[in-house]
């Protein structure tokens, strides 16, 4: 099993470090091809605007649609997040919303560089808090009866799940505790078992 970690921009070496620690195999994804080497996809926290951007110059866009569509599982985180919703508020109007999770976010919704924050939130039943990073980050502002929530904030979700999408409001990767790449690692497991569509 080989995780990728979409490198056109923003935090994707800390996500392969955090990899690492769990012994997962990573690779990084600049190119249409780099989706055929890879088992699950991690869209990491940075700007996603500019990804917005490289994702059309890179012609990575239409191969990354056709990796949701065929339900292969994916984590956004923060930036991640964002280009994985069905509507962003507060965003660039040419900016990219696949639509692969039904949420409708707000950019920046946490306030500005900041007023970016840490805090303990408790996830789904996980006996131990997780230390959450929060920087320039998105508030989910609605999300659709699909969507489980496995953590909140201050009353909003901030860990969600659709099927194989897994999206966090926060930066996973910046703490050393791997749990959450853990899980999603799980879901790339299971995925790979029972493969959701035949030309796999
Ligand atoms: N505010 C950034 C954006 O709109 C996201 C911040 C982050 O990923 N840490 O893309």
């Amino acid at each position: 099993m080989r995780i990728g970690v979409l490198a056109l921009q923003g935090a994707f070496a800390a996500h392969r470090d955090l990899l690492s620690t769990i012994e997962v195999e990573s690779r990084e994804v600049r190119l249409p091809g780099d989706l055929d080497e890879i088992d699950g996809l991690i869209l990491p926290g940075g700007e996603s605007t500019t990804m917005s951007n490289l994702l059309r110059s890179t012609s990575l866009l239409d191969p990354l649609s056709l990796f949701l569509s065929d339900g292969r599982p994916v984590m956004g985180t923060c930036a991640g997040m964002i280009l994985l919703s069905h509507r962003i508020l507060d965003g660039r109007s040419d900016q990219i919303a696949l639509d692969a999770l039904d949420v409708t976010v707000r950019r920046n919704g946490y306030g500005r560089q900041v007023d970016s924050f840490e805090t303990d939130i408790t996830i789904d039943d996980w006996d131990e808090t997780f230390h959450a990073v929060f920087i320039r980050a998105p508030i989910i502002e609605s999300a659709g009866s699909d969507v489980r929530v496995l953590a909140e904030h201050d009353g909003r979700p901030v860990l969600v799940r659709q099927d194989s999408v897994l999206a966090a409001s926060f930066h996973p990767e910046l703490t050393a505790d791997g749990r959450i790449h853990s899980y999603f690692a799980g879901m790339v497991r299971d995925a790979k078992i029972t493969p959701r569509n035949s030309k796999r």
